[in-house]
């Protein structure tokens, strides 16, 4: 016969604890009926739902952010989201339930008896949110470059003028990862056009025009 999870009672216990006054409609450890029929850790007691209350009680994003942070935990459902703590982040949840009303959270078998607190227990203060989206990464050159230049940031520089199309890649094939006259002239296309003075020379001013554009 299935048990609630000793870990999933101390999730429920540490968040009465912290918040007293807290809503529990939708919390639940066991599944219910309609949990039963399908394949759900709480059919086992191997998840908790905390409910979601912002008036007195913890948001689903509070709830979401500390479980996150707990080794014992194999996957969040939050609203409309799952993360699975790979490294993935959050992904759309299409499941039936939307999940906008409690914080779901699976606890590993092999964790099930770890009743360590939980985060949102009394006195801890919740991580910070991981950023959303990580800044695109940046393929351009750092270095200065100017006619005469050479190597592998040269080609990174002409690639991405031949993406704007200030020149061809028949052009670079004339002198990959040379910083030539075509290069040059090329480079001064795209400072006039993007409001840096047109001196052929690749600095500070010309990459953040080639940055603003996602370069
Ligand atoms: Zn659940």
């Amino acid at each position: 016969m299935a048990t609630p999870a000793p870990a999933a009672r101390q999730a429920l216990k540490d968040a009465n604890a912290r918040w007293p006054k807290r809503k529990k409609a939708s919390d639940g450890i066991m599944g219910d009926v309609r949990h039963q029929k399908t394949k759900s850790d709480h059919n086992v007691g191997n998840a908790v739902d905390i409910t979601h209350d912002p008036a007195s009680g913890a948001t689903g994003d509070e709830i979401a952010r500390h479980a996150l942070n707990d080794s014992r935990v194999t996957y969040v459902i939050w609203n409309k989201r799952i993360n699975s703590r790979d490294g993935r982040g959050w992904r759309p949840y299409r499941g039936s339930n939307p999940h906008t009303h409690h914080c779901h959270i699976s606890i590993r078998a092999s964790a099930r008896s770890d009743t360590r607190h939980w985060g949102w227990a009394r006195g801890v203060t919740p991580p910070p949110p991981p950023p959303s989206r990580r800044p695109p990464p940046k393929t351009l050159p750092a270095r200065n470059l100017k006619r005469g230049s050479k190597g592998p940031d040269v080609q990174k520089l002409q690639a991405a003028l031949v993406k704007l199309g200030h020149m061809t890649q028949a052009q670079v094939n004339t002198g990959p990862g040379i910083f030539g006259p075509q290069t040059e002239l090329a480079l001064k296309k795209f400072q006039a056009r993007h409001g840096v003075p047109s001196t052929g020379f690749y600095g500070p001013l010309t990459r953040a025009a080639f940055s603003k554009l996602g370069l």
